[in-house]
């Protein structure tokens, strides 16, 4: 992850402060508009940056830093401080059944990163810790997405359950949490179908699947890169399922930032993981507080 027009801009813009010991309302004022128009063009969703820059001023001046010593410094926290609030403050872990398995489905558009980040998960899990996960394959309408995860599933000595393309995955589903009682699978991963686009054929396979596996976590995977097209995207599966969280894909190829500043804010859904590349190691924990210090650089 490279945002560095957004550091570039968000440092300009808290560089015109330091260096006085005291800040004149007009020069706040005026790092305050660079740091909007930095966000805007980052692809923050506009409500958001309305809100970010409101919430600065509003602690800005409950702080009297126009006021007092070190005052650029605390523009400098506070900036930091809204950035991580933005994002969600604390890492989301992982939903946990009381008993197992655990269920976790995952949805997205196609390409998003869904198959990818399954295995990425599952693998996560195995090596973190010893558990053991199924992987269902329920994407029937893109053949490549069962032969991929079963290919993923060799590689990283993972189970797949699949029965082609010709069963209904609605019974894919079902037939899959049955062998994972059976075989004492700890946690089960439901690859599911996606689409170009949003569709209502897509939703209404989503929920019954939702409805048949009541999962612990529904997971949306969105591509970082698609900017604020990932967060109406999020907004669009969010109508229609109740998701509990979101991975962020492609952060490695993300160079903005907008999507990463924005989700949380506008769905409300915490960033529970990204994904930062391709290997199956190049998933992690989304940690806000280390995310708005790598933004301010
Ligand atoms: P699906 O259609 O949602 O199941 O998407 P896939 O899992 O097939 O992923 C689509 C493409 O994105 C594949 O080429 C993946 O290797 C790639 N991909 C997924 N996640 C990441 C990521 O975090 N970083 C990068 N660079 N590529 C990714």
């Amino acid at each position: 992850m490279a945002f560095e027009n957004l550091t570039d801009r968000l440092n300009k813009a808290l560089k015109n402060l330091t260096g006085k010991g005291k800040i004149k309302e007009e020069d706040l004022q005026a790092s305050l508009r660079e740091i909007r128009l930095a966000l805007l063009e980052a692809d923050v969703s506009y409500p958001t940056v309305k809100k970010f820059i409101a919430n600065i001023k509003e602690k800005a001046k409950g702080a009297e830093i126009l006021e007092g010593l070190n005052a650029p410094q605390q523009v400098v926290k506070i900036v930091n401080d809204e950035l991580t609030a933005l994002m969600g403050e604390e890492a989301a872990p992982l939903n946990q059944s009381e008993k197992i398995p655990t269920i976790i489905m995952m949805a997205g558009l196609q390409g998003a990163g869904k198959t990818t980040t399954v295995a990425k998960l599952a693998y996560k899990l195995k090596k973190e810790q010893n558990a053991r996960p199924l992987m269902i394959a329920a994407d029937v309408y893109r053949p490549a997405a069962i032969d991929q995860l079963e290919i993923l599933g060799k590689d990283l000595d993972v189970p797949v359950f699949s029965e082609g393309t010709d069963v209904d995955p609605r019974e894919i589903v079902k037939h899959g949490l049955a062998q994972a009682k059976e075989k004492n699978n700890d946690y089960v991963f439901i690859d599911t179908a996606g689409r170009l686009q949003i569709d209502e054929d897509l939703m209404t396979e989503l929920s019954d699947i939702a409805n048949i596996a009541k999962p612990d976590e529904i997971l949306l995977t969105v591509d970082a890169m698609t900017g604020q097209n990932a967060t109406e995207t999020a907004l669009g599966f969010a109508d229609c399922l109740d998701l509990t969280g979101v991975v962020l894909t492609k952060l490695d190829g993300d160079t903005r930032g907008g999507a990463a500043l924005s989700i949380r804010d506008v769905t409300g859904k915490p960033i529970k993981f990204v994904g930062q590349g391709e290997k199956p190691t190049d998933l992690d924990v989304f940690y806000p507080d280390r995310m708005a210090s790598r933004i301010l650089g």
